[in-house]
């Protein structure tokens, strides 16, 4: 599957905060932003002002860049959080936190989302007892994930575990530490999701 390769930080640049797709770099004085707070490029220091349009495109760039997801994916989502019940822009965020890419992420198996997916495809993680190498799975209440017997002494998931001290788990995430393991206790719910998204703004570019 296509991926993006380019320099990760060149994304947090463009939309002008940090995204934290760099794991523990990101928190660092070589964080990106905090050298270079300006996009990227020749122009990147030249007076920058957004329409609409380009606001709202913005917003849908930061998230799917934060998330990990290209553009199709981005916007098959977007699909489906529209078919759901209630309201679409927290739909679309409840199915992405949902991924298991991010919820490994989020349980502190990876120190980025990029991280975690790599991971997931190396089939480090079960899903319920059964190995799981596909990233965008919809994980549920009740689903238990845990790291697989002869990978728990992977240097870079005992590495993300340490450093895992220093970051909250989610209230709708439970983290058996010591067993490799974790639980999804609930649905996400907006409130849970503490990152600066407008989402509103998403739905109105994909409602043009
Ligand atoms: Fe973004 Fe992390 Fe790079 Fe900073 S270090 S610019 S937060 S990817």
């Amino acid at each position: 599957m296509a991926r993006y390769t380019d320099a990760a930080c060149r994304l947090c640049r463009r939309e002008g905060t940090k995204l934290f797709l760099k794991g523990d770099r990101c928190f660092s004085a070589k964080c990106g932003i905090e050298r270079r707070a300006y996009p990227p490029g020749q122009h990147g220091q030249g007076r920058t002002r957004f329409s609409d349009y380009g606001v709202q495109l913005r917003e849908k760039q930061k998230v799917k860049r934060m998330y990990g997801l290209l553009e199709k994916q981005f916007a098959q989502t977007m699909q489906r959080a529209s078919r759901m019940k209630g309201v679409a822009g927290e739909n679309l965020l409840m199915l992405l936190e949902r991924r298991l890419d991010n919820v490994v992420f989020r349980m502190g198996f990876a120190t980025s989302r990029a991280e975690a997916r790599q991971l997931v495809r190396h089939g480090h993680f079960l899903v319920d007892g059964r190995k799981a190498q596909t990233p965008s799975i919809q994980l549920r209440p009740g689903t238990k994930v845990e790291v697989c017997e002869r990978s728990r002494k992977v240097a870079r998931i005992a590495g993300a575990l340490d450093a895992l001290e220093g970051r909250s788990v989610p209230q709708w995430l439970e983290i058996e530490k010591d067993a490799f393991a974790g639980t999804v206790k609930s649905l996400p719910t907006r409130e849970d999701i503490t990152l600066p998204i407008q989402e509103q703004l998403i739905v109105e570019l994909y409602s043009r």
